[in-house]
């Protein structure tokens, strides 16, 4: 019994339409997500690439073309590249485009090659699901150490997923067409196992979507979240970041008695370098001053810029003596920090020096607005015994 070679091309079309749609919506994201413009940019071409394969396999006929038969492979491949360009620079891995420029010379040869003869059907699909397996591979093998350090393993394998899925798919395709090479697996021939393919298509093609729109939601609320709790002068945490912390902190605090201290420092005459040296010259100090705190804190401390030239650092596990002592290291090292930028010719003011109020969580605070209240006695009381020195509140 003869196949109609033509019966799956109004499925094949269909799937290519599918394909079509959602390339659309990744270029209209693609158009209005201005962060992830280049990730969606190529993702939107990889859907294109690949709705072109599935269209020009739609047309598939007697006389064989060039474009429908081999045309229609380098298409789909050149689709699959631009996914892995576009998750590759999704998580920032290196860029490997001596890999990309590989599988797609050796396709094109090997297409080249073969021609769209009925005769080098069989070894056009081995070709074929070959690379797009390789694909997928190397892009895992290309992604999975950055996610793996960003997101751990387990994480990083659920994101992983959809293209595991398609290695497996596309290792049976080739399997299966290698096992009987006597019939080409030509996915627009009538065959109930190429419907099941082209469903198969429909099934992965929403689950790329859906994955790749979680990641562009995860990033943008990942930006979001750091946008609201980032001062955006020094890149420190804000106010509203060490308050929910203080919030933790005193509630830990109360339930396993774990105890912590806070250092409030303030600028001594800051207002003085503003007037005389200008608005710039003082975001300078104050940009100076934030990174190298944030340097200077132990790993488990936080620093955070809590007012114009006012920083607050939290210290868990210290009591008030100990943050005494590190508010003393901070106040000299801040002090020899600016005499530096001085020699080195920056326009500052001739001295800076710092007034800071340590307090440690008590009973009574009650709460982190009690324990800022005590810091900020204790800071006052520095700047009335004139200022460049560190009080511990009582
Ligand atoms: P004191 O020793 O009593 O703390 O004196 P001071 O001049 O440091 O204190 P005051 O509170 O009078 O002045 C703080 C100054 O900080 C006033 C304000 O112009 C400046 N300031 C606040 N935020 C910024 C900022 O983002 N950039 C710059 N350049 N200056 C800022
Ligand atoms: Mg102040
Ligand atoms: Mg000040």
């Amino acid at each position: 019994m003869s196949l109609d070679p033509l019966t799956l091309s109004p499925a094949v079309g269909l799937v290519a339409l599918q394909f079509f749609l959602y390339a659309g919506g990744w270029a209209l994201g693609a158009w209005l997500l201005r962060e992830q413009r280049a990730v969606l940019v190529h993702w939107a071409g990889f859907m294109a690439c690949v709705a072109l394969g599935f269209l020009l396999m739609s047309l598939r006929g007697e006389p064989r073309t060039w474009m429908a038969f081999n045309g229609a492979a380098l298409a789909w491949i050149a689709g699959l590249l631009l996914l892995w360009r576009g998750v590759a620079r999704y998580f920032r891995a290196p860029a490997w485009g001596w890999a990309q420029a590989l599988v797609f010379v050796v396709l094109l040869l090997g297409n080249l090659w073969l021609g769209p003869g009925a005769e080098g059907a069989a070894a056009r699909v081995v070709l074929s699901y070959g690379s797009g397996m390789l694909v997928f591979v190397l892009l895992v093998a290309n992604v999975v150490p950055v996610t793996a350090y960003r997101f751990g393993p387990a994480r990083s394998l659920v994101l992983l997923v959809p293209a595991i899925i398609v290695v497996i798919a596309f290792a049976l395709l080739v399997i299966r067409q290698l096992s009987d090479p006597g019939h080409a697996f030509e996915l627009h021939r009538s065959d109930p196992r190429n419907l099941r393919a082209l469903a198969a298509y429909v099934v992965a093609a929403a689950l790329f979507n859906v994955t790749f729109t979680a990641l562009v939601v995860a990033r943008l609320v990942h930006r979001l979240r750091e946008l609201s709790v980032r001062d955006t002068l020094t890149g420190l945490y804000n106010r509203r970041a060490m308050d929910e912390r203080l919030r933790q902190q005193c509630e830990r605090w109360r339930r396993g008695g774990e105890r912590f201290s806070i250092a409030l420092l303030d600028l001594d005459f800051f207002k003085r370098i503003n007037d005389t040296l200008g608005h710039q010259a003082g975001d300078k100090v104050l940009l100076r001053t934030g990174q190298w705190l944030q340097a200077e804190v132990r790993g488990g401390d936080m620093v955070a810029r809590v007012g114009g030239e006012e920083f607050l650092v939290l210290m868990p596990g210290a009591s008030g003596a100990e943050s005494r002592v590190l508010a003393e290291r901070l106040r000299m090292g801040l002090a020899a920090l600016h005499r530096q930028a001085l020699a080195a010719g920056e326009a500052t003011a001739p001295t800076l020096t710092v007034s800071i109020g340590v307090a440690e969580v008590q009973e009574g605070d009650g709460g982190p607005d009690g324990l800022i209240r005590r810091a900020d006695e204790a800071l006052y009381r520095a700047k009335a015994l004139g200022r460049d020195r560190v009080e511990l509140a009582g």
